[in-house]
């Protein structure tokens, strides 16, 4: 941040009396820019034991396979978010049923939070965000061509939950790209993360 959104004054990084950690402060008019994490809402569309995905048609991850999700909405909740993105990404309704996963990814400052929805048809076709959409059993997950890690941890844990017959609540870190030379690592991580409410 160089320029205060609220005057238009260059700004300066300080630590404010009392404050812990440096913001954006602007000298003109005072103000404290607090900056803090955004929040993505999610869905896993579902209909007879498939899910239903949708193939990136922007960057980042153009051409690679993610659920449903975008950035909330000021004046939204989370689940209308989850619908929302839904309905703009995929073109499909659902009804959500529970909240499945949140994922803390602190080097990106972003907190996902996934639901699972049931399908309430199949009039689903790609949005403007979108190249294609398409309903997957377990077996033809496109494992490889995954948009991001949140999706493919969702997805570990959902559809191992789903062996199992019982589905919970799973809470995880995403920790960043250069430690992921430790993969089971970071898996272990995950599910040691994962519990059960
Ligand atoms: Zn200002």
């Amino acid at each position: 941040m160089k320029y205060c959104s609220n005057c238009g004054s260059p700004v300066r990084s300080l630590i404010p009396p009392g404050d812990t950690l440096p913001r954006y402060v602007c000298d003109a008019c005072t103000t404290i820019h607090y900056q803090n994490p955004k929040i993505v809402v999610g869905c896993i569309p579902e209909w007879e034991g498939k899910i239903l995905m949708c193939r990136r048609a922007i960057e980042p991850r153009h051409g690679l396979w993610t659920l449903p999700a975008g950035f909330l909405e000021n004046h939204e909740t989370t689940l209308e978010g989850a619908v929302r993105e839904t309905l703009e990404e995929a073109h499909a309704r659902v009804e959500i049923s529970m909240l499945y996963a949140l994922y803390n990814v602190p080097h990106i400052n972003q907190v996902y939070l996934l639901f699972r929805g049931q399908l309430l048809d199949l009039n689903f076709k790609p949005g403007a965000e979108s190249l294609e959409v398409q309903l997957f059993d377990e077996r033809q997950i496109p494992w490889e061509k995954l948009a991001f890690r949140t999706v493919r941890e969702t997805l570990k844990v959902y559809f191992s939950d789903r062996r199992s017959g019982s589905f919970s609540f799973h809470i995880g870190d995403i920790s960043p790209p250069q430690s992921s030379n430790k993969p089971s690592n970071e898996l272990a991580q995950a599910t040691r993360l994962s519990e059960r409410i």
